[in-house]
């Protein structure tokens, strides 16, 4: 039998009708044998995260503020699940436990981790499966980085002798035992994690989406869903890919060559998005895979005369931002100049220091910024050594009335990056859209 390991987000388990879905969904296929589990997310639009709660509890216990109330929301969400799912499990000695360590204790990964927990033993009891906690088997080093073959040995270990087990997601310990988390939508590199670990055939992310859509749905109605689409091709899509997917659970999968599969607890026939490393059986007329950007980008443009022979110039210019500690998204150039992209957050109010160490180091002959720039990457394997694919996206943009600021494209071909201005980010997305995407 081949094993499948699926992970389920917050709104999968946020309460008892979920997870009633959610169990329907493993017990339809007995492939499905280790699950992983966020806490409970939000129910409807206004609702909170568990995991959102908990560290509310944290916050008012540096304050010194009473937290009983937070927790009491905590304690009745589990409850009211555990209640109407109609299982016989002990909460009250959990919370208790909980309450104690959160007094004597408290590490803000500890209490945020509890949402997980819960969530898992909560799922264990009601599919009849072991739960197994992460905490001794998700191993980090004494400085938080995770240690990766030891992880992968020790879940293995855990998990070769059970036929199928629930595992919280998101936390695992450090050496002397404490609990350490994954960053927010951690969960996600649990799941890789334990997929990894164990051969899975495939790694299910159970989600609120069915997969990723061309472009924004909010920017392109009707975006077709992308049936396919390989790592690389997401590591370009990004932007689009980190609210739904946490950009670190790629790696355990991809090292591991297991394919991610993103479904939706809610439309479980709809076969979401697969990605893989191989490009597998592609329609020929399938130019790109997305369009995803993100407004909000400043750029940098230095001009210098005889840049181009002057040895280390480039080496000068992006050390500053070393020093600042800013990460670059793009650096186009030409013979005599070198632009920076970099996103507006990271600046804030650091710009004019930036430039006078420009000056100084530099001694360029003109600097200009370029202030709410978007950029747009157009990505797709269909795009390497076709020619004409440029032509079309750059008359698209023309016809759309579109001014391109910058233009970039990667050296595998496999995407264009436009800068526009973040006026047209919008109406640019739709005629790159109309321009290669079929009806
Ligand atoms: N519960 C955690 C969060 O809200 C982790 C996760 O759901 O993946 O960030």
């Amino acid at each position: 039998m081949g094993v499948k390991v699926a992970k389920f987000g917050g709104s999968s388990v946020a309460d008892a009708i979920q997870i009633e879905k959610t169990r329907r969904i493993i017990e339809s296929d007995p492939e499905r044998r280790y699950i992983v589990v966020s806490a409970p997310g939000k129910r409807f639009g206004s609702d909170n995260k568990v995991t959102d709660l908990l560290y509310l509890c944290k916050a008012q216990i540096d304050l010194s503020a009473p937290y009983d109330q937070v927790f009491q929301v905590i304690v009745d969400r589990f409850t009211a699940m555990s209640v109407s799912l109609g299982l016989n499990v002990n909460l009250a000695n959990h919370f208790a436990e909980i309450k104690s360590r959160l007094e004597s204790e408290p590490s803000a990964d500890y209490i945020a981790s509890r949402g997980e927990y819960l969530s898992a033993i909560i799922m264990a009891k009601y599919l009849g499966y072991d739960f197994v906690d992460t905490a001794e088997l998700i191993l980090f080093d004494k400085k938080g980085r995770l240690l990766n073959d030891e992880t992968a040995a020790a879940l293995k270990a855990a998990l070769l002798r059970r036929e199928r087990a629930v595992l919280p997601g998101f936390y695992g310990g450090y050496p002397d035992g404490r609990i350490r988390t994954f960053s927010r939508g951690g969960s996600d590199i649990t799941g890789a994690l334990v997929a990894e670990a164990v051969g899975a055939d495939v790694y299910e992310n159970w989600t609120d989406v069915s997969g990723f859509l061309m472009a924004d749905p909010r920017i392109v109605k009707d975006a077709k869903a992308i049936g396919r689409v390989t790592y690389m091709e997401l590591r370009e899509l990004s932007y689009m890919g980190a609210s739904v997917l946490h950009e670190n659970a790629v790696y355990p999968a991809r090292r591991a060559n297991i394919p991610i599969n993103i479904r939706n607890t809610n439309e479980p026939d709809n076969p979401g998005t697969v990605i893989t490393a191989d490009e597998g059986e592609r329609d020929p007329s399938d130019i790109i895979t997305g369009i995803a950007g993100n407004k909000d980008f400043s750029v940098i443009a230095v001009y210098k005369n005889m840049m181009s022979v002057e040895v280390g110039f480039v080496r000068k210019m992006l050390s500053v931002f070393e020093e600042y500690n800013i990460p670059i998204e793009h650096v186009p150039s030409g013979v005599d100049t070198v632009s920076i992209v970099i996103a507006k957050k990271y600046l804030a109010d650091k710009l004019p220091e930036i430039i006078e160490e420009f000056e100084r180091k530099l001694r360029p002959d003109s600097i200009e910024i370029f202030e709410d720039m978007a950029l747009i990457a157009t990505v797709g394997k269909g795009m390497a050594a076709r020619p004409g694919v440029s032509a079309t996206l750059f008359s698209a943009l023309y016809e759309a009335g579109v001014n391109i600021r910058m233009i970039d494209q990667g050296s595998s071909e496999m995407n264009i990056i436009v800068g526009v201005e973040n006026k047209d980010f919008e109406v640019a997305i739709r005629a790159i859209y109309k321009a290669f995407v079929k009806e």
